[in-house]
């Protein structure tokens, strides 16, 4: 009788949350939107200090440590400083490398808009067994 809640209660793999919920997502799709830039209207090349405008062509660099959900973009790119690949991977992180076009999010409850990541492909990823121990 007890078949089901056997099925239902299994150990979580990887850390990830095991429930219906979950839904697996390729990074640039996890990406797309993601508020970039400290500021409404500012965003910067952290290769040159070029400031990034709406509509220009960026990439950013991300990562998701092993144990959490939430991707963090801490490097924005132009189009001439950006990296081919990650470099000095770190193990227990996946890092991404993707390209797009900056774009505006709306966001209603501070009644702002920030720059965001959009139109993202993915050029570089190095998984999480990948790397030197931070
Ligand atoms: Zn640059």
């Amino acid at each position: 009788m007890p078949d089901n809640d056997a099925c239902r209660h299994r150990a979580p793999r990887d850390g990830a949350p095991d429930d219906e919920t979950t839904v697996i997502a390729t990074p640039e799709a996890v990406l797309a939107g993601h508020p970039v830039g400290p500021r409404s209207d500012g965003a910067v090349c952290i290769g040159c200090g070029e400031a990034l405008h709406e509509t220009d062509i960026v990439f950013a660099y991300a990562y998701r440590p092993a144990d959490t959900v939430d991707w963090i973009v801490s490097r924005l790119y132009c189009l001439d400083c950006a990296p081919s690949r990650v470099r000095s991977p770190t193990l227990g992180v996946t890092e991404v490398l993707v390209g797009g076009r900056l774009g505006t999010i709306a966001l209603p409850t501070a009644r702002s808009h920030r720059l965001c990541l959009t139109e993202l492909a993915l050029r570089a990823l190095s998984p999480p067994t990948e790397g030197c121990a931070p």
